[in-house]
């Protein structure tokens, strides 16, 4: 049989099956996946095949094969042993809700999760969520923000989870699709989840404040089908992405509108910064790249250049 795994803690699986029967499934023996250092072989959102054996009276699933992921995100395990933790796989969509104000969602911020979402090959859609709040200014300020990212090609969505605004077209965009939510605590992943899905109690309500950065959270990862049809993964105690490793030159890459420039830099190894002929400075010069994205760029290149000389020193 094929199914999807829906859940897992530990050693048994939560496995959906074609025909929408959930199996208890557990892996046998050893399980590699080739390239992939992770704790768990089989995760949230892997399509896999099983076969059906009886133990006693019931009736439990071996996963024999995991199909090929179309994409998966880990987050790094915090001891030092360098493995990860697949936290969900095939993902379609992810929503970063933004507020301009309580809490205000900074451009930064923003810029991260999208870098991220492209490394990991995955489609994200920005949501303005309380638009119901915004006075003026912040209405500005929205709109800004949502010319520049859609300019680049991100979609980009206004709600209002409290006054149930723009739900439907953000529930269009997540028909018959995996999607996931992620934002600032505070933005209101709850309250959209609840407005979209009513029945469904997510957690992502109860990680509270008791759950900060640098303590030990164990994540479990779990899908929900919601009643028009479409699939939301839940991720407990993950409010970003974080980031993924990559070398310098790679960055722009992610950077869409950067990487549409990059053949014009006179340097193929163009970092953007201080090199003669860069396309991608006199775009920002001629304003067709907005300045908030390049110190994005810079700010996450000279963290990374930082990451990537502690790494190498560690391993000499
Ligand atoms: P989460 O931490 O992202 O899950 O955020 P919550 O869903 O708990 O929402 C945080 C606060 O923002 C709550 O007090 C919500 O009632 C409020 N909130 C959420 N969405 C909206 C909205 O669209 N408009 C307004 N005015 N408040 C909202
Ligand atoms: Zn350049």
């Amino acid at each position: 049989m094929t199914g999807t795994v829906y859940k897992s803690t530990g050693s048994w699986y939560s496995v959906k099956n074609e025909q929408g029967v959930f199996y208890n499934c557990r892996i046998k023996g050893k399980f590699r996946i080739k390239g992939i250092k992770s704790t768990n072989p089989i995760a949230v959102g892997d399509s896999v095949d099983f076969s059906v054996e009886k133990n006693g009276d019931e009736e439990i699933g071996i996963i024999t094969k995991i199909r090929e992921r179309k994409n998966y995100i880990i987050r790094k395990s915090v001891n030092l042993s360098k493995q990860t933790h697949i936290i969900a796989s095939n993902i379609d969509v992810v929503f970063l809700l933004v507020t301009i104000n309580n809490p205000v969602t900074t451009t930064s911020f923003i810029d991260r999760f999208l870098v991220t979402a492209e490394a990991y090959g995955i489609e994200a859609v920005l949501v303005f969520n309380k638009i119901d709040t915004l006075d003026e200014v912040a209405l500005d300020e929205q709109l800004y923000l949502q010319a520049i990212y859609s300019e680049i090609g991100y979609q980009c969505l206004r709600v209002s989870a409290k006054e149930e605004k723009g739900i439907e077209a953000l529930k269009a965009l997540m028909q018959n699709r995996v999607s996931m939510f992620s934002g600032h605590s505070g933005v209101g992943k709850s309250t959209l989840v609840n407005t979209i899905a009513p029945n469904l109690n997510l957690k992502t309500a109860e990680i509270s404040e008791q759950h900060k950065q640098g303590q030990h959270t164990t994540t479990f990862a779990e899908m929900f089908d919601l009643h028009f049809d479409a699939k939301i993964i839940d991720t407990p105690g993950i409010r970003g992405f974080g980031m993924v490793d990559m070398q310098p030159e790679e960055l722009s890459d992610y950077f869409p509108e950067f990487f549409a420039l990059k053949d014009k830099c006179k340097f193929n190894n163009c970092l953007h910064k201080e090199e003669p002929k860069c396309a991608v400075k006199e775009a920002l010069d001629q304003d067709e790249i907005p300045w908030s994205r390049y110190q994005s760029y810079l700010q996450i290149l000279e963290g990374d250049e930082e990451n990537y000389r502690q790494n190498n020193y560690e391993n000499e």
